[in-house]
């Protein structure tokens, strides 16, 4: 296969042969051909030397590498790429287990597919292109993944409206690319517990599935306590928490969109269960009113930056929500603390939060240092692909 041929400046090719699959443009020296955004692209070192195929966008990441050799973009290659992401969630008992289908089945750059990310609930893909490449790409891909999936797959919604890139202009709408739900609505199971997914109107891809080991764990120190789930959207950590045997469970959310999902799912899996109550607000408003008798509190707040020049003030905001949590946990309390912004790194996250605990003067001990599971999986040559950050604390 014949693809257009980007060359890059001298010296540029580094992180290339450490296997770093992101090209940025200030190191692109030509373009030979005129590909267009989306396309597949090969590239070589200022010497000539073939470094990988990727696809190619106008932007600072210009080209996102699939392969660090020769290789030709085809069904094989999809079909290859998606089987080695579905075994590695079958090695961790995620798929079609009857206690779980619901996890994500390829996350971008750690299944070596940059760009693309798949989530499955029960027998329904949810995809979404964060690249114009991956965008072209993605009737080739859903051949593929129903190659791979047979019948286990009865529909694939494509859902890209709000991670392509804005400027690429692409005409497109999202859509069902294999069958169809009328209503978008679904049930998953997550760990045992039943979640009604949404992902036509949902968040993201309906649900956040990344917080599910997290939320196993806060199961095991819900029994007997008081729980507050703050950002509660679809409700997830408090339907565990019910499960944990907590004594009471409140459940915040400035959207009452997320406050219905929560109380819908929560009634799924414990009916008439009179432990949970739910609210619509802002969540330091709810902080400032609360009382002090939570003994188990959950932050997972939406990610605060999403760029580094906006770094100092989500920082800010995770000391502000962190300190009023801190405020009013009862001695003896349990706080799940969590960031998802991809920018704030890991010894941040922990300065702010350390800042806020020595600010309302509470002793606090770290229990654990929590990330995203394992169908997120980290490249291991790209730690961008890191971006789930919490701590569980005792707080005497
Ligand atoms: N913990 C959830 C995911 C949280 S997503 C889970 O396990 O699934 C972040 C949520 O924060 C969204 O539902 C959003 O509506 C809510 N949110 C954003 N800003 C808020 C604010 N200031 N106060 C309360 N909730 C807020």
């Amino acid at each position: 296969m014949i693809y257009p041929k980007i060359y890059l400046k001298p010296k540029k090719e580094e992180s290339v042969l450490r296997l770093h699959p992101w090209i940025f443009s200030g190191a692109v020296a030509r373009i030979d051909g005129q590909p267009e955004e989306g396309a597949v692209v090969e590239v070589f070192a200022a010497d000539g030397r073939l470094l990988g195929v990727g696809h190619y966008q106008i932007g600072s990441i210009a080209v996102r590498l699939l392969a660090f050799d020769e290789v030709t973009i085809d069904h094989a290659f999809w079909l290859d790429r998606l089987r080695s992401a579905y075994n590695l969630r079958q090695m961790l008992g995620l798929d079609h287990a009857p206690e779980n289908d619901t996890y994500r089945l390829v996350y971008g750059e750690g299944d070596r597919l940059p760009g693309l990310v798949i989530d499955m609930y029960a027998d329904t893909a949810v995809m979404q292109a964060h690249s114009v490449g991956m965008h072209r790409a993605r009737h080739d891909i859903a051949t593929a993944l129903r190659e791979l999936l047979g019948d286990r797959l009865q529909a694939i919604y494509y859902k890209s409206d709000g991670t392509l890139p804005f400027k690429a202009a692409l005409d497109h709408t999202d859509e069902y690319l294999l069958g169809r739900y009328s209503g978008g609505e679904h049930l998953a199971t997550e760990r045992g517990l039943r979640f009604g997914i949404d992902w036509l109107k949902g968040q993201k891809t309906g649900f956040f599935v990344d917080q599910r080991e997290n939320r196993r764990l806060l199961e095991q120190y819900a029994g007997g306590r008081t729980v507050l789930n703050m950002f509660c959207y679809t409700g997830g950590f408090s339907v565990y928490a019910m499960r944990g045997g907590a004594r009471a469970v409140h459940s915040v959310d400035s959207s009452s969109k997320a406050v219905y999902l929560t109380e819908r799912n929560v009634a799924l899996n414990f009916p008439n269960d009179d432990r949970h109550r739910a609210f619509a607000e802002d969540a330091f408003d709810y902080l400032r009113r609360a009382d002090n008798n939570y003994d188990l509190i959950i932050l997972d707040p939406p990610a605060f930056a999403k760029h580094r020049d906006v770094l100092r003030n989500a920082l800010q905001g995770y000391r502000k929500l962190n300190a009023a949590a801190f405020e009013k946990i009862r001695p003896g309390g349990i706080l799940f603390t969590f960031s998802c912004s991809q920018v704030v790194s890991r010894n941040d996250f922990r300065l702010a939060v350390f800042t806020a605990a020595a600010q309302r003067r509470r002793h606090v001990r770290i229990l654990h240092q929590l990330t995203q599971p394992a169908d997120h999986p980290v490249s291991i040559y790209h730690p961008e692909g890191e971006y789930l950050k919490g701590l569980v604390l005792e707080v005497e």
